[in-house]
């Protein structure tokens, strides 16, 4: 069985940041991920622009050169592969953690492909895999997708979107812009206050001018091979639909955290940690970037996640 120093799980950008200072420490370390490198931002949309600037993506003082100040996925794709080279980085892709718990001093990992010993491990996993489902008959059905990829196909075609946050709006946008007849279905009472400002405007003109159809106040409550149906401010509607794009956000696995035994606190199910090491509720477990919010998904990102390394490495070494 190969032991290490640090085992982190999740190859996304604050998971190869973690790899990047435990190099720069001496510290012996070992990066996997269940999918390819830099897997969530793999499986973003195709066009997708990040709200921030590639300034506040770098990893590692390396520059993040990209045509306009906020990168596209492409683009932060390329260069978090490039930093991983650039540091001599060896994540293990495809390859998926399936258990870990503590034995006296160690960790014992199991993945999909072998068994690891190691005195410290770092979750940082996310919260793009799982996404947060209406629950609603006919969600299983075919034309229902929860990751939008590209509007080509949906164009020519009855859409609904469902969602008002950014990815509901890009989606919804970029599908009326291929000719598709877009519906957005809106829980709350308007389009959300985090859309990007830049985006802001261009969606509350097409619905102003009746290009894109919204309903607010609205919660699906069935989807049929033709049709979906909600209810708006209380009642029941019907419209003909060939495709539904539920942008209803994703949550982290929370069922691995509870395996790792880690404490779940409140409704937002925050796991337990010090937020000056990262360390969780069991000593030499930490959690890195975007999966420290538990169910408060927009509270953490690359921006504000890439100095977990740091705290965390030091307090190993402390
Ligand atoms: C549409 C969208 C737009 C965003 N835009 C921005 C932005 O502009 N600026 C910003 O700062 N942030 C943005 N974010 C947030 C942020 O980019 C991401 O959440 C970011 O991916 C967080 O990095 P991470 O390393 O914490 O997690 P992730 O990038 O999600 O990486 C987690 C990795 O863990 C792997 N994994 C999961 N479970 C296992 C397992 N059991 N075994 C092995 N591997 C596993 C996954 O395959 C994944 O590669 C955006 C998020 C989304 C969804």
């Amino acid at each position: 069985m190969r032991s290490t120093d640090l085992f982190i799980i999740g190859a996304g950008p604050i998971g190869i940041s973690c790899a990047i200072e435990a190099k720069h420490k001496g510290l012996d370390y070992i990066l996997v991920d269940k999918g390819c490198l830099v897997n969530s931002l793999y499986n973003y949309p195709l066009g997708m622009q990040f709200f921030s600037s590639s300034d506040r993506l770098e990893l590692d003082q390396i520059p993040f050169c990209s045509i306009e100040s906020k990168p596209k996925r492409n683009e932060a794709l390329e260069y978090y592969r490039r930093v991983v080279e650039s540091r001599g980085i060896t994540p293990q892709l495809f390859e998926k953690v399936v258990h870990l718990e503590k034995q006296e001093d160690n960790f014992i990992i199991q993945t999909t492909k072998e068994s690891y010993k190691a005195k410290n491990v770092v979750i940082a996993t996310g919260f793009f895999d799982i996404p947060n489902l209406m629950n609603v008959p006919g969600e299983e059905l075919n034309k229902v997708t929860h990751y939008f990829k590209e509007a080509h196909l949906y164009s020519n075609q009855k859409v609904a979107v469902v969602g008002a946050s950014n990815s509901a709006i890009d989606a919804a946008l970029a599908c009326y812009r291929k000719g598709a007849e877009v519906t957005l279905i809106i829980r709350g009472p308007e389009v959300g206050p985090r859309v990007k400002y830049w985006v802001r405007p261009d969606i509350l003109n097409r619905i102003e001018e009746g290009s894109i159809k919204a309903y607010y106040n609205a919660e699906v409550s069935e989807i049929t091979p033709d049709q979906i149906s909600f209810l708006e401010n209380g009642s029941p509607k019907t419209i003909e639909n060939d495709f539904v794009i539920a942008m209803t956000g994703y949550l982290p696995d929370f069922e691995f955290l509870k395996m790792a035994q880690i404490n779940l606190e409140g409704s937002n199910l925050k796991p337990s940690y010090d937020p000056s090491t990262m360390e969780t509720n069991i000593p030499g477990l930490f959690l890195a970037g975007v999966i420290c919010g538990g169910m408060e998904t927009h509270k953490w990102f690359i921006e504000n996640s890439r100095d977990h390394a740091q705290k965390i490495v030091s307090r190993i070494l402390s």
